[in-house]
């Protein structure tokens, strides 16, 4: 249920159970003020209460269904294009190296996928140290994520869109002439 940088995202669990995210587009708190509420259940739900007040009350109703308490859960994403400084020994993977949204369902495959990158070319014959197989793995892991990240923001901004559903509306009736995302082609 998408609506004007707002969304209900239902997803059904193995166990039979349906995992709901109430999503919105918030400005960053610059100050972290907000942080002492994040764990607290009552201040979400008035929170979410005030946000989607304009809604269905049949879709405000799935509010009410929720059995286990919310959840506040910001969401961050790393620039699409990232340039890392050498550290002789070091490097990232996962959410450390490359956290963003979680729109394509992307970010633990990246996360595994980095982690066999990594133990290849340190297990490699084909690199003379340690710091040349850290250094093979960030380039492919930084190209890899360019793309990854695009499109999780993509797809950010098509669920979470100002114009509502609009966007994704015109996505599956192929009118391209409405198809630019916050203004943008
Ligand atoms: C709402 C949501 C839905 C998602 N859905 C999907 C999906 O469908 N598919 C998918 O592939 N990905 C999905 N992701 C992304 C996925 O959850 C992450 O990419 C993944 O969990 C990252 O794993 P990680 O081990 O790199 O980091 P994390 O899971 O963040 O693990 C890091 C661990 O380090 C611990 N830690 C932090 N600091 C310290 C410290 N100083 N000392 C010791 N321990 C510390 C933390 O407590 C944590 O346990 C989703 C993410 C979100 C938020």
């Amino acid at each position: 249920m998408l609506g004007y940088d707002r969304a209900f995202l239902c997803q059904r669990n193995g166990d039979g159970s349906i995992r709901v995210y109430f999503a919105q587009r918030r400005d960053e708190d610059p100050n972290r003020t907000a942080g002492a509420t994040f764990r607290d259940p009552g201040f979400i739900r008035g929170e979410l209460d005030r946000e989607f007040q304009e809604w269905s009350p049949r879709m405000r109703g799935i509010l009410d269904e929720v059995d286990t308490g919310f959840i506040w859960w910001p969401l961050y994403t790393v620039p699409v294009r990232q340039h890392w400084r050498r550290h002789t020994g070091l490097t990232l993977i996962g959410d450390a190296a490359h956290v963003m949204s979680p729109f394509t369902g992307q970010g633990v495959n990246m996360g595994l996928l980095d982690a066999l990158e990594l133990v290849t070319a340190l297990t490699s014959a084909e690199h003379a140290d340690v710091n040349a197989a850290i250094n093979a793995y960030e380039a492919s892991t930084l190209a890899r994520m360019e793309e990854a990240v695009t499109a999780t923001n993509t797809a950010q901004d098509i669920l979470l869109s100002p114009e509502g559903p609009g966007v994704l509306l015109a996505m599956v009736s192929g009118d391209k002439s409405r198809q630019s995302i916050g203004g943008r082609p």
